[in-house]
């Protein structure tokens, strides 16, 4: 199947990019690496008039540090996430999730901020940005807003983002020492969107777990954390064995529903496989040099 017809812009700036979003009535829309995109015009699942292609916008890219903080720019590629120092001294969860985000190919071209408005449920770094209580800014005509990631996401491919806004960055806390944090997924290859994923972060208080904040993806609609999972994990030691009521917290949570190939009960069971790994193997620190660069 072949796309339809749409005109395309190019613009130099992000206030151009802003003005010609706002002008057209939502019947144009931005276009980052496009390998969410293209598909959809492909399949005339999406059928703008007019697509404003944002790869000239420079100040839409980098990857800089603050005293605590890492504002990664959202025309930044997945392998520019996976290739950079920043990432992996300072967020050692999105370094590890990045490495499963599709293939090389796709990860040259796709964008962190495409990858977040996009909201695919199945998508690894909506899930991090979650876990890691991260912030959305968002520019529109009338200026910037910044959203709580946690707030961000409010259901299957929906999201806070407003006709004509712009995801321009997103705004990470750095790694705190006395976090552990966890990542995992299960697909049927390397690559290929999750079944079932978990980013994890949690503090563990005398062999006890403590705070912590499940963000799962592939399972659910959308990324949100798991609370009821998490309070009840509250106080339990580790390692952790066969929990009986963790399934059934889960599905709570996650509220998941059949799809094509895949039971809800099924995605349960993953789900809960996965939540048992993961916290018997949350990691303190850096990836740093036991995860290379990745190309
Ligand atoms: C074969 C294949 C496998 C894949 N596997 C995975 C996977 O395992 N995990 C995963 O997470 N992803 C996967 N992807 C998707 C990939 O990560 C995309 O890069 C990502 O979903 C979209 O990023 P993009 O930059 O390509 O955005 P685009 O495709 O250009 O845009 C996606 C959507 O976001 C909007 N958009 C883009 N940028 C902005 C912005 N700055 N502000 C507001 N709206 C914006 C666009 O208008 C569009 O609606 C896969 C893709 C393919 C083709």
């Amino acid at each position: 199947m072949k796309a339809p017809d749409f005109a395309y812009v190019k613009p130099a700036s992000l206030e151009e990019a802003l003005e010609v979003l706002s002008s057209s009535a939502g019947s144009a829309v931005p276009l980052a690496g496009g390998q969410s995109l293209v598909a959809t015009l492909n399949l005339r699942l999406s059928t703008p008039d007019l697509l404003v292609d944002l790869g000239a916008i420079d100040e839409l890219r980098g990857i800089a540090e603050s005293d605590d903080m890492v504002r990664i720019g959202a025309l930044t590629t997945h392998q520019e996430l996976a290739n950079s120092p920043i990432v992996r001294r300072h967020l050692p969860l999105v370094a590890k999730a990045i490495r499963h985000v599709g293939h090389v190919a796709i990860r040259n071209r796709g964008t962190l901020g495409g990858s977040l408005a996009y909201a695919d449920p199945a998508a690894e770094m909506p899930a991090c940005c979650v876990a890691l209580d991260a912030s959305i800014v968002i520019a529109g005509r009338s200026g910037r807003r910044t959203v709580p990631a946690v707030q961000f996401y409010r259901g299957l491919f929906d999201t806070d983002l407003r006709a004509g806004e712009l995801i321009v960055e997103v705004c990470l806390p750095k790694q705190k020492p006395h976090r552990l944090w966890g990542f995992g997924e299960l697909s049927r290859r390397h690559g290929d969107f999750a079944l079932a994923g978990l980013a994890a972060v949690a503090e563990i208080d005398g062999g006890r777990i403590g705070m912590a904040r499940l963000v799962y993806f592939g399972c659910t609609d959308c990324a949100k954390p798991a609370q009821g999972v998490a309070q009840k994990l509250r106080g339990q030691p580790l390692p952790i064995g066969r929990l009986e009521w963790l399934p059934q917290a889960i599905a709570s949570d996650l509220n998941p529903t059949d799809t094509p190939g895949l039971k809800a009960h099924t995605k349960v069971q993953l789900a809960t496989a996965l939540t048992v790994r993961i916290l018997n193997d949350l990691q303190p620190g850096p990836t740093g040099s036991r995860d290379p660069a990745i190309s």
